[in-house]
């Protein structure tokens, strides 16, 4: 079923229970008062299936938002995104990449032709 069937099914309950209602007065007016209790209480019975179909749409929200937020990745530590944040500047203030996989040991900033891979 899918949801927008299922408030298509809850309007048609809740116009139904409209109709039922509206013949429960019109029996009850006849002075047939055992089709109208009978109306009136099929007319309630309908009108309770449109408040459950309404509650249940609710508590499905709910567990789709509880699901999506129990499936989110954790968050990064503070510590740890700053970490990352002083790798990203570090990589972005090298001269190369040869300084970069050495970290300095195997480069002279005197002789780089800042390449990539200047051996
Ligand atoms: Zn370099």
């Amino acid at each position: 079923m899918t949801r927008r069937f299922a408030h298509v099914l809850a309007t048609g309950y809740a116009l139904t229970a409209l109709a039922l209602m509206h013949m429960a007065v019109v029996s009850w007016r006849a002075g047939s008062w055992p089709y109208a209790a009978f109306l009136a209480g099929a007319s309630l019975l309908l009108m309770t299936a449109v408040v459950h179909h309404s509650w249940q749409s609710g508590e499905l929200r709910d567990a789709l938002e509880r699901l999506e937020e129990a499936a989110r990745p954790p968050a990064i530590p503070a510590a740890v995104a700053d970490e990352i944040a002083l790798g990203w500047q570090a990589l972005a203030e090298t001269c190369c990449l040869t300084a970069w996989e050495s970290r300095g040991a195997r480069h002279d900033r005197t002789t780089c032709t800042r390449k990539e891979n200047p051996r």
